[in-house]
């Protein structure tokens, strides 16, 4: 997304640009992105929706392309946008339309195509060199943006990407880890494989507590959902961190609610109790968890012990989804070592873009949005030199 929107904006302002890509064709990430309906941007940005080290250079970065701007981009490459639930798609809710727009937008704009190259240095100058190919290894260009993106989807775990090349230049990566991914755990999840509902999930990590609140997903080993997926963004350390679930977090009041029920139904076994609030399979397992049995009468058990379990359910996290399994690589280039231009500190004329940088949005177009405001702010800041 980053290297497309550069070379479509760099080209309408006149500039030879070439767009060096590693694969065999270009933008394949960009396919498998919102479930193949590309989920571009969103009607609701700000740093909230991010995790940065830097909120304010983030601000200031978000803030480099107005909605207008955005809008009219995709416009302007021939696309129809629409919201859905606040997200931003292609109209045709297909991911490869927004592919076939960058393609044939950069056509039209003479873009030089070069596929198969993939970087593994730059030197002073502008000059690249290549893996594995010896022309055009010494042409000088005036500027160089770095849009190598980040592990995630398409890519080996082994894949460096521009990670190698990016430290030669003297630039650190803080370290990387999949983001947007599920949650192993080492909780006996099989008997609620399957079951989706609502929690209210807290996050303890090392480096802080996270809270998140929507559709939850069990499967066989690992707690999935959209809400997981946004805290994984948090998970340095899956060994030293913990996930809690509350699942009355849908009670105004869970704790005079979930009493009152007690004494209205003091007959009922727990499994009956629990029907109508709960998932039965999911309040099987809770029951069984807080160490008592479903035919267990109400008024007979240790209904306190059931209400902790029911809202502060712990699960021990042993791992996450791989990067070939996740959205995002969170990690990166520091937004410290680029100035406000996206330009790298350690090499004139060379411009940083998109998720190789220290900033993992959540999930609703938030990535992609990010990848175009850096374009569009890295475009402004070559016009401005070039002019100058
Ligand atoms: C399954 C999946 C679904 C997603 N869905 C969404 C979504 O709906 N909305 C959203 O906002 N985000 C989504 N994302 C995240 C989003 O796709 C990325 O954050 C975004 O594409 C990053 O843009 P980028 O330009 O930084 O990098 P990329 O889009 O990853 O592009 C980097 C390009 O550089 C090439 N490259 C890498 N190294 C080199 C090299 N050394 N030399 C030459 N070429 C190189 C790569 O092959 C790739 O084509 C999704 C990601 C995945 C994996």
């Amino acid at each position: 997304m980053g290297g497309l929107s550069a070379a479509v904006l760099l080209g309408r302002d006149g500039y030879d640009v070439t767009l060096f890509e590693r694969q065999d064709r270009i933008g394949k990430k960009l396919l498998l992105t919102g479930n193949g309906r590309c989920n571009l941007s969103n009607e609701d940005i700000s740093p909230a929706h991010y995790r940065s080290s830097d909120s304010e250079k983030l601000e200031s970065i978000l803030s480099g392309m107005s909605d207008s701007e955005r809008d009219s981009f995709y416009n302007s490459l021939g696309l129809a946008v629409c919201s859905v639930k606040g997200g931003i798609y292609p109209i045709s809710r297909q991911a490869s339309s927004v592919l076939d727009a960058f393609r044939f937008t950069l056509t039209e704009l003479g873009v030089n195509i070069m596929i198969g190259y993939k970087a593994c240095v730059l030197k002073e100058g502008g000059r690249i060199g290549f893996e594995n190919v010896k022309e055009p290894q010494d042409k000088p260009y005036d500027a160089v943006v770095i849009a190598c993106g980040g592990k995630a989807g398409v890519y080996g775990e082994d894949k460096d990407n521009g990670f190698a090349l990016l430290k030669r230049m003297g630039h650190s990566i803080t370290p990387t880890y999949p983001a947007l991914t599920f949650m192993k755990c080492d909780d006996d999840l099989k008997s609620v494989a399957g079951v989706r509902c609502d929690a209210a999930l807290t996050l303890k990590t090392p480096d802080g507590t996270y809270k998140e609140k929507g559709e939850l997903q069990l499967t066989k080993e690992a707690v999935s959902g959209i809400p997981v997926f946004q805290l994984s963004r948090y998970l340095t350390d899956p060994a030293a961190s913990e996930l809690k679930a509350d699942f009355l977090c849908f009670l105004d009041d869970a704790g005079s609610e979930y009493f009152k029920r007690i004494q209205t139904y003091p007959d009922r076994t727990l499994e009956e109790f629990s029907a109508g609030w709960l998932n039965k399979k999911l309040a099987l397992y809770l029951i069984k968890k807080a160490g008592l049995k479903p035919s267990d009468k109400v008024k007979d058990s240790d209904t306190q012990r059931l209400y902790r379990v029911m809202t502060s359910c712990t699960f021990r996290i042993t791992g996450r989804g791989n990067y070939r399994e996740a959205q995002l690589m969170a990690g990166g280039v520091p937004l410290s070592e680029v100035t406000d231009d996206l330009e790298s500190l350690y090499m004139k004329n060379v411009y940083l873009c998109g998720e190789l940088l220290d900033v993992a949005g959540e999930c609703g177009g938030y990535n992609l949005h990010f990848a175009l405001c850096c374009a569009h702010i890295i475009r402004k800041a070559i016009k401005a030199k070039g002019e100058g």
